[in-house]
């Protein structure tokens, strides 16, 4: 099935599986993926000056500044590959970075189709979270419980390390869950109020792909 809003937002609390839900999308829509979480930690990776100021953050649980993030997406948003769409993953994350959006996106003469609110139940995310495992090579997500790798520590995909985040220990895992209800989640009213809301609470992927394809249809 063809999708004909392809300009998207994906929000949802960390562990709400907004990465493994951009992952499935792709898989039939060739969006570009622009996640704010992997675009810095490429920084952190390559110890560029942003990088070295956005890791002490990170680490801790809180937001990296508007400027920062706003910066590196715009950049991201005018590259070729978003020409076709585009999903925006992790970003924005406060009503500031959801205003410059707007205005980055008039500048670039793109307009924004939907925002998809990954509606999971607040138990699931800190184990989902506490037990995730993410490829250095290629950011695949594994987890402990559910979705192991055929041989442990290694990526399916791409033969990769498979690591821990170093805040997705249980404290910062905590944090991040208060910095979402306390900044994020505003957003979710602020694009309802919109028109732009599609809300997903299916359980399981292949469903919330099937709901996901028909909101976008
Ligand atoms: P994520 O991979 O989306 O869970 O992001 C990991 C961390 O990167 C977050 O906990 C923040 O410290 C930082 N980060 C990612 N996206 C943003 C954003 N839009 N605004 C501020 N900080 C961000």
């Amino acid at each position: 099935m063809a999708i004909s809003k392809r300009n998207l937002i994906f929000l949802g609390a960390p562990g709400s599986g907004k990465g493994t839900m951009a992952a499935a999308l792709r898989e039939v829509e060739p969006l570009a993926h622009i996640s704010t979480g992997d675009l810095l930690r490429d920084e952190i990776k390559r110890d560029t000056a942003l990088g070295r100021e956005a890791a002490g953050i990170m680490k801790a649980g809180g937001l990296v500044s508007d400027d920062i993030v706003c910066g590196m997406v715009r950049n991201r948003l005018a590259q070729p590959d978003c020409a076709n769409g585009f999903i925006l993953d992790g970003f924005p994350r406060t009503i500031a970075q959801a205003e410059k959006l707007t205005e980055v996106l008039a500048e670039l003469n793109k307009k924004l189709d939907a925002v998809v609110n990954i509606v999971v139940e607040d138990e699931v995310i800190l184990t989902r979270l506490t037990s995730r495992l993410s490829c250095r090579g290629c950011s695949e997500i594994y987890n402990k419980i559910s979705k192991k790798p055929k041989v442990e520590g290694v990526c399916d995909v791409c033969g990769g390390e498979l690591y821990q985040r170093p805040d997705d220990s249980l404290e910062t895992a905590q944090q991040r869950l208060a910095v979402f209800y306390k900044n994020t989640q505003p957003l979710i009213d602020y694009y309802r109020e919109r028109g732009l809301l599609v809300d997903i609470d299916k359980e399981e992927v292949p469903e919330k792909l099937e709901q996901l394809l028909a909101a976008l249809a």
